[in-house]
């Protein structure tokens, strides 16, 4: 198979246009939808052969790197839709529950929208990264002594009797315009993968994969559909567990969610695609978020690790040559306490401003 990720021309244009007007016709929009882009999207398709050969079997990994849309995951991909159809009917203001992702992009899609953008985080447990974001877009930020999934139940009742919309992943355009990351894979491989690896926390991105790959199957893009593989943090893992996580624990807190409001759809997506969930350490997670960064040069958040190291898990139950995309969702720059925290880099401190200090230093 060959990677070609970007098509050479939108409209006689090389520039991308961002994914609504790139899928245009797989979306639910009209000539009256004002489009709200920060060219969102058209995210890279990267082999990692380091992961490969970890696997064995001679199978292809890649990682499709949605942190590199413009607020650094993929709820870039949601928020262009959900924005512009709150913009399309008149809307004035957005509220989410976040635990961090979800508030930098909706703000910033907000206030391009010229909207304005309530959000709600648990307090302590949102990257430093994200928390900056949603100050700078200038959203209005609302830190509650609990969890998401009490921010999140806040947040539906301020929506239901107050004239603000709702922009997390109920919103059916978040997964609307989050399935195009499905169809960019497609593009780019020429065929649908074997497996899909994936973080779940609200299993809206899950749902929304799924989804995308089942409409480019129907519209002859592809001739299958691959196994869809859900990965949740151990401690904050109610799917696999069975049961709702009342205090959900993990390193990735982008994550972090006891009782998803997708549960069912992703149930939905497991048996028909069969495909399966399982639960990854924290550890885990670091030693894949360390591979990535020392063996590949790619950065990306702990909870997005959480899809590599759901792979390496389960590697004995991959079949021979099979290709695999793991989604990487979310950007290492977001949370940099948990880099600076994790990496086995060698860092000298204190030296003396002189070459000799630093080449001694050096072993030279
Ligand atoms: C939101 C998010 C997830 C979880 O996605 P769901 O749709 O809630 O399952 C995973 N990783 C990152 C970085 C996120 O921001």
């Amino acid at each position: 198979m060959t990677v070609n990720q970007k098509p050479d021309t939108f409209n006689g244009s090389k520039h991308w246009p961002g994914l609504i007007k790139a899928y245009r016709s797989f979306l639910p929009i009209s000539d009256k939808t004002p489009i709200i882009t920060l060219q969102e999207g058209s995210t890279p398709l990267i082999p990692v052969d380091s992961i490969s050969r970890l696997i064995g079997k001679k199978v292809k990994v890649y990682i499709k790197y949605d942190g590199l849309n413009p607020t650094g995951s993929f709820k870039d991909r949601g928020m262009t839709m959900a924005i512009s159809k709150a913009k399309e009917q008149s809307c004035k203001a957005v509220i989410c529950a976040s635990t961090g992702n979800t508030s930098a992009s909706a703000a910033a899609y907000a206030k391009r929208g010229g909207m304005k953008a309530f959000v709600l985080i648990p307090e302590g447990y949102v990257a430093q990264g994200k928390l900056a974001q949603a100050l700078v877009y200038g959203a209005e930020v609302l830190s509650i002594k609990g969890n998401f999934d009490k921010a999140l139940e806040i947040v539906q009742k301020v929506s239901d009797n107050f004239p603000v919309t709702l922009v997390n992943s109920v919103n059916p355009y978040r997964l609307q315009g989050q399935k195009t990351a499905a169809f960019e894979i497609i593009d780019s491989l020429g065929e649908s993968p074997d497996f899909l690896c994936i973080p779940v926390g609200n299993a809206g991105n899950i749902t929304a994969y799924w989804m995308g790959f089942n409409e480019y199957l129907k519209a002859s893009k592809s001739t299958k559909v691959p196994k869809m593989m859900g990965f949740q943090a151990k401690g904050s893992a109610p799917i696999v567990n069975k049961k709702i996580i009342k205090d959900p624990q993990t390193i990735a807190t982008a994550i972090r969610i006891g009782n998803p409001v997708n549960w069912e759809k992703a149930l939905k997506v497991k048996e028909e695609s069969n495909g399966e969930f399982f639960e990854v350490s924290d550890e885990e997670i670091i030693n894949a978020y360390k591979i990535l960064g020392q063996k590949e040069g790619i950065f990306c958040e702990p909870a997005s690790a959480a899809s590599i190291a759901g792979l390496i898990k389960i590697k004995e139950r991959i079949p021979e040559e099979s290709n695999i995309v793991c989604v990487l969702t979310g950007n290492g720059l977001k949370d940099p306490d948990c880099a600076i925290k994790n990496n086995d880099a060698i860092f000298h401190t204190n030296l003396d401003p002189s070459l000799d200090s630093v080449i001694k230093t050096m072993g030279l």
